[in-house]
């Protein structure tokens, strides 16, 4: 029988595996990756598909800031909605299923504190005279080990709004691209209003979101290490094959998943299971069918 799979694709999916982000790289990456979704799909499993975007919006910010002058730059909202339909179409052309791609906002809560204190960095590295001259214009910069950089809030998701309509899809049989870069951020005005922020929605929270509104039994991160690994980078480092939310909640309490990279797939596979789903995998891409019959990654029950 086939199972209702929502699976959430890193950056080794769509970039050079050193992160270059030229159109042939990215093509590659994702005809790569396809072949491993296609098999999945023509198993018989609905699959439901996101993914990530960080190095596709740092290109359109870069952009946007170099050709200021020329044409007016456009909000990140934008740049993120731009990336849903790049990224949605080099996956559509890479699969043989028949697919669909939802441009999918997120519901943030304006209230939310990540808007007090924007921490989660964005496109490439400045120097700090550029840096400043960006603050002039309203934005944040921080000063990082490598350079300086934007950062922008990461608010929790709090709705997948165009879920339904992804899911309306996957129950039709396509293959189902939703939710990429994490959802485009929007919030509700006072009046009911949507509109788009400046904000950057986590893609593995985001996903785990999905994955509870469309009543998938699994929820699968795919990212460049076969699983998540207690003590990581340390003598005493052990992979984390089989696991329960209650025992992989302890570790993840205890600081053993990096708060960039890591830490965020734990969270998403915890939020997952603890609200009832039947369980989260995290694997390697290229274990993604191992992943699922239960042979490969992290699997959290
Ligand atoms: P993606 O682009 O797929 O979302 P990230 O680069 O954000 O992936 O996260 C995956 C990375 O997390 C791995 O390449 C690894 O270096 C890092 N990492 C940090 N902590 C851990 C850990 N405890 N176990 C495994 N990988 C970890
Ligand atoms: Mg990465």
């Amino acid at each position: 029988m086939g199972e209702r799979l929502v699976i959430a694709l890193g950056g080794n999916a769509m970039t050079a595996p050193d992160g270059s982000a030229s159109p042939q790289d990215q093509r590659a990456a994702v005809e790569a990756a396809m072949k491993h979704v296609g098999s999945l799909a023509a198993a018989g499993h609905q699959v439901m598909l996101t993914h990530g975007n960080g190095p596709q919006v740092g290109n359109l910010l870069l952009k946007n800031q170099i050709a200021a002058d020329v044409v007016p730059p456009v909000p990140l909202d934008w740049c993120g909605a731009q990336t849903q339909g790049t990224i949605g179409t080099l996956i559509l052309n890479a699969l043989t299923h028949p697919a669909a791609v939802v441009v999918t906002r997120t519901l943030v809560d304006a209230a939310d504190p990540a808007f007090e204190d924007p921490v989660k960095p964005i496109g490439r590295y400045f120097t700090e005279q550029e840096a400043r001259r960006l603050e002039r214009l309203g934005q944040t910069w921080r000063r990082f080990e490598r350079g300086w950089r934007r950062v922008v809030a990461s608010p929790e998701p709090r709705e997948i709004l165009d879920a339904p309509a992804a899911a309306a899809l996957l129950d039709r049989g396509y293959v189902v691209v939703a939710a990429g870069g994490g959802g485009v951020p929007v919030v509700r005005g006072t009046d009911g209003r949507l509109r788009g922020v400046e904000a950057v929605v986590d893609k593995d929270l985001a996903a785990a979101l999905l994955a509870r509104s469309i009543g998938a039994s699994a929820l699968v991160i795919a990212t460049d290490v076969p699983c998540a690994v207690a003590g990581y980078g340390t003598p005493a480092a052990r992979p984390i094959r089989e696991t329960t939310a209650a025992e992989l909640r302890l570790l993840h309490a205890a600081g053993h998943f990096a708060r960039g990279s890591m830490g965020p797939k734990v969270e998403a596979a915890l939020r997952f299971v603890e609200h009832g789903g039947a369980r989260a995998v995290i694997c390697s891409l290229d274990d993604l069918g191992a992943a699922i019959t239960g042979t490969a990654g992290t699997v959290v029950r």
